[in-house]
Parts: structure tokens; C-alpha cells; sequence
């Protein structure tokens, strides 16, 4: 099916072709005509899938279709009626009106759903997408506001600060997404969505995509939905087909960053993210690449809003070759450049894994995830592994060998990789030595068993003690 044929607006289409899209991605055929049928919408997909489009088309259509505006919505605030009250209390805003709001975990997705939307919707010139967020000042909050857009992106805390002062009114709002609701309740941000949610009206439409829908999340869609399409996206075998990934045992610190230096000489690299556990690792490698001569910058919380857009509108003008990110800050990143992810630290969760490598490999481009493993860490791979089904190649560069060997295969024979059972390849060439590598990638041939997790981080870490790492 085509764009067309799913009778989306012309004005939506030209901006599509725009934008390059020839056809819609698979969560967008099926959640498009759904949305635009007045169904909600329960949407199990990951980033990478094309679901901002997913919503925001269905919407876009909307407004674009629907004649008769509300009319007390869709006045700027400016030039409505002055509050009651004299002096300072004249001038108080009248609340915005939105038509539509996303509500996104991070700054970064929402200033991207915002981008999104403004590419989208080009040629309706009548809808405006603000974006209210944590940590952007609030007068310039105010004057957004007073534009009175018809659609709002916002992080949760921050609009509830904007709802408590009477900034926003709910009462025409047609659309209510919520994007990355797992992420959302991960952060804690349940209360503010349920006080959210209650301060629309129930005749609203509601599109909840999240990389789960069981647990807590699916509780939640069910009390906010009516009647919703579930629709299920395996965007996690989808999305890796196009990402090759693999992964270096290495011994400490210092071998990881010698190894991370080699690898990002690589000429091949567009420009590449790389992940830390902690904000100070984030500054502190980002710091050790530029002293030596790699072009780095570090993006985490504790950077003030302004600093991390700028250094996100740098890496997207390809003045920063190296990015070196948390999981939060990292978050929803949407640069078509990025080749290759690298994990300096594994995650926690092996869902951050399939967000972090998901920002490579964008928009159908072929991408390559590292990930620099300890020997110690090799529980989580295999946390990872089951989690994406997928076995993650083990590599090994010539000149920056890890000292301990690796053995063949330590899994029960006969079970799936990802149920702990299929040949790892130690034993085995990963595949063609790659181009992207100065040096051919040439994996261990043999070796004693691999230790089990808890000997092993006995054996490395001195009976408990943590030498490995500096967090
Ligand atoms: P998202 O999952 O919304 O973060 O989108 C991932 C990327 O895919 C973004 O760079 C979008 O611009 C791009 N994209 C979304 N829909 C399409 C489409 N139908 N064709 C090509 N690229 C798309």
C-alpha cells in the first residue's frame, strides 16, 4: 500500500515525497488507516520503526481535513480577550488550546517528534507543534504557548507544572499519543500521566506506543484506551538485519580504551556514538578521545538544555564525528549518519541495548554496533542475546588481543543461542575480514573453558572488590 492509497491529504503527501519517503514503513501501513478510521491505537514498536509518522500523519490528516476549526481554540492567545483583573493580572495569559499532545520521556524524542511534525506538516501552514520541556526557560515556554499550537510536545513534568498554573486547557483536544509509555513509567512518571490523561476529555483518540505492552504499561493502555487495535511490530529482528553487531573481550580499563581508540581511527566511520554507564565516564572519554586527536563531545544530564542542543545540532551538521552518551540523554537520537554505536559499557537492561544500537542503522541504512565487554560482564551478553534472540559475534583485533582465551562454546548443546544452547563462534570466523577495520578482525581459535560468571568476577575483581572500571 502506498501513502497514497491510504488517502492521507495531498498537502501530506507532497511533504512526504519531500522528505524522500516512498512508501510507508511496516507499523505505518498499520497503524495509518487505523488512526485515520478514529481508532486507538495500542502500538508495540521499537525507534527506528517510523512511528512518529505513524501518529503524527493520522493527525496531520485531520486537522488538515477538518473545515471548521474550534473557534476559541484556535485564536492566538495574544489577541484573545485579556483576563479579568487590572495591571499585571490583564495581562495574564489565556490558557492554549491544543488539539493533539505527545507526551515523551525525554527532551531530545520530544524536540524530535517536533522536527518531525514541522517536516511533516510543511505544507499546512495553519498547524503549528510547540515543544514544552524540562529545562527550557519558562518565558520562551509562555510565548509558545501563547501561540496557542495546535500541538503540543511535552515531557510530562513540565506540563504539569504549565496545567497547574492554568497555562493549558484540555478541553479540545482530539489526539493524545503517548510515546515510549514503557520508558515513561520507567522514569516515574505514572502519576503525572494518569493527572495528565484525566484533564482530557474521554472522547479523545489515544495511540500509546511502547517497546512492551505487558505489565504496568498494558494496565495503563487499558485504562486509557477504548476499544484500541493492538498492533504488534517485531521491529527487534527487523531493525537488527541491517545492523551487524559484534563485540570485543577486553581486559580493564585500559585495555578497553586502547581498543576504543584503534576502532574509532577507523576511516569508515561517518560519525559514531559511543555509551558510557555514567555521566562522569561520558565527560571523561570524551575528554581522554580529544586529547587524542578524535573529534569528541559528551551529551548527558547534567548538561544544561541549551548545551545539549547545540552539541546534538553539531553532531547533526557533522562538525562532531564522536558522541559519547548516557542512556537517557541518548534517547530517541534520530541522526542518519551515524554508522557505527559503541557500547564503552554494556547496559543494564537489555532493552537499552536495542534502543542504543538502534541509533544506527536509521531509515533503512546499514549500521555496526561494538560492544567492549569484560570478561565479567559475560552474564549480560547473554541477557542480551536472549533478549534479541540474535547471537552477538565475538571479534578480536590483531595487536589489541584480550590476554585471557575464550573457550568454544560453553552453553548446553541443542537450545537456540538465545535459550543458552547454540555455538557461540569463538571457534570460527565471524565472517569477511572487515574493510572498516584497519585491521582484520581475527577471532580466538581455541582456548580453556570460559569461566562461569561469578569465578570469573572472583578471579578479576580480588574476592568482591571492584578494580575493574573507575565508576
Ligand atoms: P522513528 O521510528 O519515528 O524514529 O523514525 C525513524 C526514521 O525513519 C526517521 O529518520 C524517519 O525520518 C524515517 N522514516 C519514517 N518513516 C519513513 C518512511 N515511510 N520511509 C522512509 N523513512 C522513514
Amino acid at each position: 500500500m502506498t501513502f497514497a492509497e491510504i488517502g492521507l491529504h495531498p498537502a501530506i503527501l507532497k511533504a512526504l515525497t519531500d522528505s524522500g519517503y516512498s512508501e510507508p514503513t511496516p507499523v505505518q501501513t498499520q497503524a495509518v488507516p487505523a488512526a485515520l478510521a478514529g481508532r486507538d491505537l495500542l502500538v508495540s514498536s521499537q525507534t527506528g520503526s517510523g512511528k512518529t509518522a505513524a501518529f503524527m500523519l493520522p493527525a496531520l490528516h485531520r486537522f488538515a481535513s477538518e473545515q471548521r476549526l474550534p473557534a476559541a481554540a484556535r485564536t492566538p492567545v495574544q489577541e484573545r480577550r485579556p483576563g479579568p483583573g487590572r495591571g499585571h493580572d490583564r495581562h495574564r495569559f489565556q490558557p492554549a488550546q491544543p488539539r493533539m499532545l505527545v507526551l515523551t520521556p525525554t527532551r531530545e524524542l520530544a524536540l524530535q517528534v517536533t522536527a518531525a511534525t514541522e517536516k511533516y506538516g510543511r505544507q499546512l501552514n495553519h498547524v503549528r507543534a510547540v515543544a514544552i520541556l524540562g529545562g527550557m526557560p519558562y518565558p520562551k515556554q509562555m510565548e509558545l504557548l501563547g501561540r496557542n499550537p495546535e500541538i503540543l510536545v511535552a515531557t510530562p513534568g513540565r506540563l504539569i507544572d504549565h496545567m497547574s498554573s492554568g497555562k493549558i486547557d484540555f478541553s479540545y483536544l482530539q489526539v493524545l499519543v503517548l510515546d515510549e509509555a514503557d520508558r515513561m513509567l520507567d522514569m516515574g512518571f505514572i502519576e503525572d500521566i494518569e493527572r495528565i490523561v484525566a484533564a482530557t476529555p474521554t472522547s479523545r483518540q489515544t495511540m500509546l506506543f511502547s517497546a512492551t505492552l505487558d505489565g504496568t504499561v498494558g494496565e495503563l493502555a487499558q485504562r486509557m484506551t477504548r476499544a484500541a487495535l493492538r498492533i504488534q511490530v517485531d521491529a527487534v529482528s527487523a531493525r537488527h538485519d541491517n545492523i551487524e553487531q559484534r563485540m570485543h573481550f577486553v581486559d580493564d580499563l585500559a585495555h578497553k580504551n586502547r581498543l576504543l581508540d584503534h576502532l574509532l581511527r577507523d576511516a569508515s566511520i561517518d560519525q559514531a556514538l559511543v555509551f558510557t554507564a555514567t555521566k562522569r565516564d561520558a565527560d571523561t572519554v570524551s575528554d581522554r578521545l580529544n586529547v587524542a586527536g578524535l573529534n569528541a563531545a559528551a551529551l548527558h544530564g547534567d548538561m544544561h538544555q541549551g548545551a545539549r542542543n547545540r552539541t546534538l545540532a553539531a553532531m547533526r551538521r557533522g562538525q562532531v564525528r564522536i558522541l559519547v552518551a548516557t542512556d537517557v540523554a541518548a534517547r530517541g537520537i534520530d541522526v542518519p549518519t551515524i554508522t557505527h554505536v559503541f557500547n564503552y559499557d554494556l547496559p543494564k537492561a537489555a532493552e537499552d541495548y536495542v534502543h542504543r544500537i538502534g541509533r544506527t542503522g536509521r531509515a533503512g541504512r546499514s549500521g555496526l554496533a561494538i560492544s567492549l565487554v569484560h570478561h565479567a560482564e559475560q552474564f549480560n551478553v547473554r541477557k542480551i542475546e536472549r533478549f534479541t534472540k540474535q547471537m552477538i559475534p565475538v571479534a578480536v583485533v590483531v595487536g589489541h588481543e584480550p590476554t585471557r582465551r575464550l573457550s568454544a562454546n560453553p552453553r548446553p548443546a541443542g537450545k537456540p543461542a538465545w535459550k543458552g544452547g547454540e555455538k557461540r563462534s569463538y571457534g570460527q570466523p565471524t565472517g569477511q575480514p572487515d574493510s572498516r577495520f584497519s585491521k582484520p578482525s581475527v577471532p580466538r581459535r581455541d582456548g580453556p573453558p570460559r569461566v562461569p560468571y561469578h569465578e570469573s568476577a572472583k578471579a578479576t575483581h580480588g574476592g568482591g572488590r571492584r578494580t575493574y572500571g573507575d565508576r
